[in-house]
């Protein structure tokens, strides 16, 4: 990272619109992916500081929620404009801390900000409801107020999206939230935060109204959080069994989730097909941030008559990719996000090959300091390998082959999971079939990529509860009151 933007990063607690060390004075370090070199200490916070931060912005409520929403709008504005500004610095943090390639990065940052933007435009765009009663005795109005303190726990893979995605429609709605960052990726939302704070005091608005716990323990932040009774809204974005958990502590103060969980993402390829069109959407499907995102094709899923084309195709994709330090130029494929990674995704590469699978390309980590993979393709999955029944997390493209439709979405359907699927596929009737009949919250047709904040973003069975972006966001904040008059 530039020494010129490590030296500006904020590295303490962002509470009460101040940012201060621990009140523990302990510091855990942030490293980078591709060299294991550490980057700088981070405040780690304590319980005492979670509490702390939870009142803060429980103090910091009633003010925020009642300033007009025009305002809140215009200081949301004024930070994407600040976002987009420093968009290249925040690039290098992004990249310094989770290794995505710089490229990468840069497009997560506009993804990021376009959050910010969006919600600066819902933020006065809250309707409500005036009707008659149908027994014509009176009339009822709906209103919406914000759902009240909030609390959101991120992922470290897109460590600036993740956060904009619940602070940005959380401060447009009226509410005030604490962040946990996650522990491997703290720098990017202290960044930002610290972006939102600028601006919030040159407004003279209350800076209190985002806080930022980065913790070496998330348990140690979380319980004490969830514990306050003036919590109202807790939103994780993570994997399902730790969202299980808060879903389960969550139930004690009844509060309102938003559960954004792991996937297993089908890329169906037909018979019918555009192949090349398929090879295209499959890399972006697979290989951004390594594979490492909750939308990365987990399963190639391709029609026999088109497999060897398409195995064909995705081999030569892949052989271009160049493995390196994500700030080095022409890098396109980064480094996992620790050791444990790289581990996980051989041992899931090894299961494949054991039950009879072939590597046609990779399947090794390169030689070289850092957490690294090879881009990989495997042909002659087993369905019930683990490569193709768990989240693989890494530059892993296994195939299985299919003969129909019907078997198609069988297999697709087979998984726990429903986030997003992909369909590659000339038939504009099987499109609307397959949006049927797939168990997903998301379905990408002849695209390998789907999220935009404008639209919503989510899953079903155990992907998750609630939607992200779009209006369904802002409504994630908002409760609506019925006036009976
Ligand atoms: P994770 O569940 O390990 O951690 C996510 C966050 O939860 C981190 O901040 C972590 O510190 C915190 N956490 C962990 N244990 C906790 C506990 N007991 N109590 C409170 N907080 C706790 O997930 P991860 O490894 O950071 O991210 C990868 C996972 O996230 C994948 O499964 C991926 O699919 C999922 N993900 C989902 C989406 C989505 O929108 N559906 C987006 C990105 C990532």
């Amino acid at each position: 990272m530039p020494p010129e933007v490590l030296a500006q990063l904020p590295t303490g607690l962002l509470i009460d619109g101040q940012w201060r060390p621990s009140t523990s004075g302990t510091t855990f370090a942030v490293e980078d992916p591709a060299t294991t070199e550490v980057i700088t200490e981070v405040a780690d916070a304590s319980s005492e500081d979670a509490a702390a931060a939870m009142d803060a912005v429980a103090r910091a409520f009633p003010e925020w929620g009642a300033v007009a929403p025009r305002e809140r709008a215009e200081a949301l504005r004024a930070v994407f404009d600040r976002m987009t500004a420093r968009a290249d610095e925040l690039a290098a943090v992004v990249t310094a801390e989770g290794g995505k390639p710089l490229a990468e990065a840069r497009a997560e940052v506009a993804y990021g900000a376009e959050y910010v933007r969006w919600y600066s435009e819902q933020a006065v765009r809250v309707d409500g409801l005036a009707r008659r009663a149908p027994a014509g005795t009176n009339h009822q109005v709906v209103m919406h107020k914000p759902v009240g303190p909030a609390f959101a726990i991120t992922p470290w893979n897109f460590p600036i999206a993740m956060a904009t995605r619940k602070i940005a429609p959380a401060l447009a709605a009226g509410c005030t939230m604490v962040v946990k960052p996650a522990q491997l990726t703290p720098l990017t939302t202290a960044f930002f935060a610290e972006i939102v704070r600028e601006v919030l005091e040159e407004r003279g608005l209350p800076t209190g109204v985002l806080a930022v716990v980065p913790s070496s323990s998330a348990r140690r932040v979380s319980e004490p959080i969830l514990g306050d009774p003036r919590l109202r809204k807790l939103s994780f974005t993570g994997s399902t069994e730790v969202g299980r958990t808060l879903l389960k502590s969550a139930a004690d103060g009844i509060l309102r989730t938003s559960m954004e969980l792991g996937g297993n993402a089908p890329f169906l390829v037909f018979e019918d097909a555009d192949v090349e069109a398929a090879v295209q959407g499959a890399l972006a499907a697979k290989m951004r941030n390594a594979g490492q995102t909750c939308v990365a094709a987990n399963r190639f899923l391709v029609h026999s008559s088109v497999a060897e084309d398409f195995a064909a195709g995705l081999v030569a994709a892949f052989e271009k990719l160049v493995v390196g330090h994500g700030a080095a130029e022409g890098t396109t494929v980064g480094p996992l996000i620790e050791a444990a990674a790289v581990d996980k995704v051989e041992e899931l590469v090894a299961a494949a090959v054991d039950r009879g699978a072939s590597v046609l390309l990779g399947g090794e980590r390169p030689d070289r300091r850092g957490y690294f993979y090879s881009p990989t393709v495997l042909t002659g999955v087993d369905r019930e390998a683990p490569t193709v029944t768990e989240e693989i997390f890494g530059p892993v493209a296994p195939i299985v082959t299919f003969d129909s439709e019907e078997e198609a979405v069988a297999l697709a359907n087979g998984t726990e999971y429903g986030l997003v699927a992909y369909a590659f596929t000339r038939d504009v009737n099987r499109s609307f079939r397959l949006a049927e009949s797939i168990e997903t919250g998301m379905l990408g047709i002849n695209r390998g990529m789907v999220s935009d904040a404008s639209a919503p973003f989510g899953g079903v069975k155990s992907s998750g509860l609630g939607r992200e972006g779009g209006e369904a966001g802002l409504e994630e904040y908002l409760d609506s009151i019925y006036l009976a008059i």
